[in-house]
């Protein structure tokens, strides 16, 4: 049974008491028990909400792919696995653009995660123009063409993958429940074609693009949406926990 997961993406907002404070409040708040409540604080809080959070994880936004070394304002997967920091997004479209990350080096912050048992959360997803010129599934077979070609069996059941079509980020638009499960769809049978079907339905697949409490339910009841990626709408508690509610 694959679980239902949603992630609070919080990118680069709050400063530290804001950010207590929104801990504070997701604390006294009933969640679901089959629902999986991850939020991904800016770094610099890891470690001090880390001992406030109870019933729900906590992940990193990014990584450097090297274990340590010479690399200014970096964090590694080593250094999470230290604070047992059990989750960390790689491959967000923003890092993807605005910091020219490649799916190679993408890759290479899945491994670095795997080998310290950081699970990823993997973002893929296509621009608008290549889903208007009608290239969304190639393009989003593209990026996961290195977890299906090089990844093992039992390296494949740690990662989330979260499927966030670029244009619907941050926008107010979001994927037809329908067009998001036909991707979600696509890929759960690439994983079964490269793995198993066994595998390919323990996998969450989370859904991510201007999800909101008003429109979670429907994408949600998708057959192959176990969840969801939530950026702006994860800053307010009341529409964060009520989007992680939204299961049925
Ligand atoms: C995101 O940044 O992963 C995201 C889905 O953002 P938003 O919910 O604000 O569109």
């Amino acid at each position: 049974m694959r679980r239902n997961i949603v992630t609070g993406n919080w990118k680069m907002n709050l400063n530290h008491s804001d950010s207590t404070r929104l801990i504070d409040e997701i604390n006294t708040k009933e969640i679901h028990l089959d629902v999986e409540l991850i939020v991904a604080p800016p770094s610099i809080y890891l470690s001090s909400l880390h001992k406030k959070q109870h019933h729900f994880s906590l992940s990193a936004q990014n990584i450097h792919f090297e274990e340590n070394g010479a690399f200014t304002g970096e964090i590694s997967a080593e250094m999470l696995s230290s604070l047992n920091i059990n989750y960390a997004i790689v491959g967000h479209s923003e890092r993807r653009s605005m910091f020219h990350e490649t799916d190679e080096i993408i890759f290479k912050k899945v491994k670095s995660l795997l080998k310290y048992n950081v699970n990823p959360i993997f973002c893929c997803g296509e621009l608008k123009e290549e889903r208007e010129e009608g290239r969304a599934f190639e393009v989003v077979s593209n990026q996961l063409n290195y977890l299906l070609s090089d990844l093992k069996e039992d390296q494949i059941r740690k990662i989330i993958i979260a499927y966030e079509p670029v244009w619907a980020i941050g926008t107010g638009l979001t994927a037809s429940p329908e067009d998001a499960q036909k991707m979600h769809k696509h890929i759960r049978e690439s994983l079964a074609d490269q793995f198993s079907l066994k595998t390919a339905e323990n996998i969450a697949i989370l859904y991510g693009g201007s999800c909101k409490p008003e429109n979670a339910k429907d994408i949600f009841s998708q057959e192959d949406i176990d969840g969801g990626l939530i950026g702006g709408a994860s800053l307010d508690c009341n529409s964060f926990l009520s989007i992680a509610n939204s299961f049925s």
